[in-house]
């Protein structure tokens, strides 16, 4: 099959955070899909057809994509942030596993991008220097009850957690719910930021404690990242404090 299919990463909003191959996969493709936000940053050739859908239909872009490659056509497919990280990278993969056999022959191409926890990480100092790992708390695509279970595994290995998907309005609870599982096994003074809108006009960060974190200043473009028993503050006289993890952890 002659056909082309690029999952490309836009990064988490500024330009100059996109990479130079996710610019030029997106330059040469002559149709381009994704959720309709994230085409709105884009600034496409006049021959370039864009295909806006709604955020939730996943496999049935991933679908429309893998089809329109399999015509012949060189298409590209965005996503926020890194096209792999909770996005559509696996549901194109996902798709092609289940679907038709032809589509193991087209040329699929995953160009990475900064993801979110990367880009807030920078803001913040660097909370991502030790042992870390990302959570997404959509219950949409898997139980509570495993959401839950991760998070307590994680709090018990000490890992700094990023929270993807922290709360929307149709999931305003999760984060709340998420707190009280770390209160029960982490101190009450570990960082929990809240870093929304990064590297976008709108962009604010917030730093808490545990026992202070308002699971209410979070939505859906805010990305919380919770500091390990190492992780600390460097307070700053007029400015934010720094967060970091350092690289040595002497004990369990
Ligand atoms: N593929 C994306 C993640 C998609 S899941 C990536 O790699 O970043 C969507 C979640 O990502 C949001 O709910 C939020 O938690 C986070 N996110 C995406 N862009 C963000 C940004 N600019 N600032 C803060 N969080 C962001």
């Amino acid at each position: 099959m002659s056909g082309r299919l690029v999952i490309v990463g836009l990064g988490p909003g500024a330009p100059g955070l996109m990479t130079h191959d996710a610019e030029a996969a997106l330059a040469e493709a002559s149709d381009i899909l994704g959720y309709g936000p994230y085409l709105a940053r884009l600034s496409p050739l006049p021959s370039q057809r864009l295909h806006a859908s709604d955020n939730r239909q996943e496999l049935d872009r991933a679908r429309a994509a893998l089809d329109l490659a399999a015509s012949g056509k060189n298409v590209a497919l965005v996503s926020g942030g890194d096209s792999g990280v909770f996005a559509m990278a696996s549901a194109v993969f996902e798709a092609i596993e289940t679907g038709e056999a032809a589509w193991c022959t087209l040329d699929v191409e995953v160009i990475p991008g900064i993801t979110a926890m990367f880009a807030a990480s920078a803001r913040l100092g660097a909370p991502l220097g030790h042992d870390f790992c990302a959570i997404s708390l959509s219950d949409n695509l898997k139980p509570w009850s495993l959401v839950e279970s991760r998070l307590r595994h994680a709090a018990l290995g000490d890992f700094v957690i990023a929270l993807y998907n922290p709360a929307s309005r149709a999931r305003p609870w999760q984060l709340g719910a998420a707190f009280d599982v770390l209160r029960g096994i982490l101190p009450p003074t570990a960082p929990v930021a809240f870093a929304q809108a990064i590297s976008r006009p709108e962009e604010r960060i917030e730093i808490f404690s545990l026992a202070t974190a308002d699971p209410g200043r979070a939505d859906m473009r805010t990305l919380v990242i919770i500091g390990s028993r190492a992780s600390r503050l460097i307070a700053r006289p007029a400015a934010r404090p720094w967060l970091y993890t350092p690289r040595r952890v002497n004990s369990a």
